[in-house]
């Protein structure tokens, strides 16, 4: 096999929080939400001065340590790529949740984003975000970068909607642009595709990720009901 095995050092420790073995039992774990479904999604995590990212086209359920890419955060080049999977087409979007100061980054090919999107370009236009207010569930979010604690419960969750493209990697531009212009996101929606989630680190992506994806499911379900997502 041409993939050298002098990398494997970097993805195998018995360390169940090493990110290579925590990536596998967090895309495991987001397969049985429908999150990660047909290989698409993905997750990331910056470890130090590396970044870890699960691979292009592999059921993500089914993936092992050794199929992760490890990259360094200064050259932004790999420093592990095993010759026998493609490279994360994600890879660019991670990098812009990264050099924002994230740890974790999470992308959902969840059914709930996805019909979000679509709710909200129908009955708010392409230029809306999706805002929301009056639901528990939203205390599960920072209130943005640099600000202390979580949005209130009479507070307003705003997420940003991009439009998507063909290939995934084409989004980065308008993620990026979408970062800069609600700088207090943690989380951007890609309309008829799925959401970017990211966090300070693994444990805050995943669980603002889980708060959001719930929130997106009611935002569904309201809508169904003909409920108001805000007074
Ligand atoms: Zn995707």
């Amino acid at each position: 096999m041409a993939e050298s095995t002098d990398t494997d050092a970097l993805v195998l420790s018995d360390d169940p929080l090493h990110p290579a073995n925590h990536i596998c039992e967090l895309c495991a774990k987001f397969y049985t939400l429908g999150w990660v479904t047909g290989t698409g999604g993905g997750t990331s995590i910056r470890h130090g001065d590396k970044i870890y990212i699960a691979p292009s086209g592999v059921q993500k359920e089914l993936m092992r340590p050794t199929d992760m890419f490890v990259m360094d955060f200064a050259s932004k080049s790999y420093v592990r790529k095993p010759q026998t999977h493609k490279p994360s087409a994600c890879t660019p979007l991670f990098l812009a949740a990264f050099t924002r100061g994230a740890g974790c980054c999470i992308h959902t090919h969840s059914q709930w984003a996805v019909l979000v999107t679509l709710l909200v370009e129908r009955d708010f236009g392409k230029d809306a975000c999706f805002e929301i207010e009056e639901i528990e569930q939203i205390k599960g979010i920072p209130r943005g970068r640099g600000k202390t604690g979580n949005l209130g419960y009479f507070e307003r969750l705003r997420i940003p909607i991009i439009e998507n493209t063909a290939h995934e990697e084409d989004l980065t531009e308008s993620l990026e642009a979408a970062m800069e212009k609600y700088p207090d996101t943690y989380a951007v929606l890609v309309r008829r595709h799925g959401i970017y989630v990211w966090g300070d680190n693994v444990h805050k992506a995943k669980t603002q990720c889980e708060s959001i994806d719930y929130i997106l499911q009611l935002a569904v379900q309201m809508k169904q009901l003909g409920l108001p997502w805000t007074k």
